[in-house]
């Protein structure tokens, strides 16, 4: 198989809102009058981001699932990605199932294959992914202002955990349905479009939780120059982490990266709307502090005390990539 049958084959999906879709020595897309163009890149490479004898299918699916929440964090609605790809070897099966772990979250967020390029290499997953916003209405890190609610979606830490468990690291005795579910939340993450879209107009401040919500909360914080207090025992645990004590539940979700949740801030009077979209959504938005003007990130236990210095891991995420 030649890299262009390998292309033909795999990665030649209709693309029916694409002025001009792949094949061409460039893509053509029509961005909506009013609405700002999103755009993001996110690379994965084998042996760092994912086990390089991972399913396919679920690496396929990660690579996309991680620049879909990119623009989730923005309130951008996906349009089209390209696929920047090196691979060690054209391996029609493992392509097969990797082509239809990425066309199957394509698909479900209406996100065509416009373009890419590939070569022989270490297995490198490239992907550009592009989006629309109306112009003003993108979800910013530098728009947090004192007084808002600090909320995240969803559950922290489980990613982490199902890491710890491959390697070794954790004792915890998971019963096999929550194992096979912590294990799914590291593989196959779902970004939380939905959730971004709803949130224009109403957060003031958001991002996806990609390395760990402290250190994430941290670069709202900077850009918006203010600070905040986090209420650890708030911190939304699935059951998995609830079986594990407390205290490492906790630093788990305040640490662990891999959520590919949404974290956003909102002022107060949004309160009700914030709970009528997680109702609306079916999923769970926890408010777990607030934004103060006091610089620095506070890590609170029920008595007030501030963990964020003795956090293991704490500084180790700040910036990490
Ligand atoms: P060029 O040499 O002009 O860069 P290529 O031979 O790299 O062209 O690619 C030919 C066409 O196939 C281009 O339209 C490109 O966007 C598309 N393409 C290449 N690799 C991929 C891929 N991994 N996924 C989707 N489209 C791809
Ligand atoms: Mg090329």
């Amino acid at each position: 198989m030649t890299e262009f049958d390998a292309i033909a084959q795999y990665f030649r999906w209709p693309t029916p809102q694409a002025a001009l879709g792949p094949g061409d020595d460039a893509a053509l897309l029509q961005v909506p009058p009013e609405q700002n163009l999103a755009i993001s890149t996110d690379m994965l490479v084998a042996g760092r981001h994912f086990f390089a004898d991972a399913d396919p299918h679920a690496i396929g699916h990660k690579a996309l699932a991680v620049n879909l929440s990119d623009l989730a964090a923005m309130g951008a609605q996906p349009v089209g990605f390209t696929l920047a790809l090196a691979l060690p070897e054209l391996q029609p099966e493992w392509l097969s199932a990797f082509a239809q772990g990425m066309r199957a979250l394509a698909q479900s967020h209406g996100c065509e294959l416009i373009g890419g390029d590939t070569t022989a290499g270490p297995l490198t997953i490239g992907i550009t992914v592009l989006g629309h916003v109306p112009a003003g209405l993108a979800l910013r890190r530098d728009r947090a202002q004192v007084g808002d609610d600090i909320y995240v979606s969803g559950s922290l830490g489980d990613a982490r955990l199902a890491l710890m468990l491959r390697l070794g690291q954790s004792t915890a005795c998971l019963p096999e349905i929550e194992q096979d579910w912590v294990n799914a939340r590291m593989d196959r993450p779902t970004p939380q479009v939905p959730l971004g879209l709803a949130l224009r107009g109403i957060a003031h401040a958001a991002m996806d939780v990609s390395d760990g919500l402290a250190g994430d909360l941290l670069h709202i914080l900077r850009a918006s120059a203010v600070g905040a207090s986090v209420h650890m025992a708030q911190l939304p645990l699935s059951r998995a982490l609830r079986r594990l004590p407390a205290a490492s539940a906790q630093a788990m979700a305040a640490n662990g990266g891999d959520d590919y949740e949404l974290l956003f801030t909102a002022p107060v009077p949004m309160r009700r709307t914030v709970a009528e979209i997680a109702a609306q959504l079916g999923i769970d938005i926890t408010p777990i502090g607030t934004i103060e003007a006091r610089p620095g990130l506070r890590l609170l236990d029920t008595h007030g005390v501030d963990h964020s210095a003795k956090l293991h891991g704490f500084d180790h995420f700040r910036g990490h990539s």
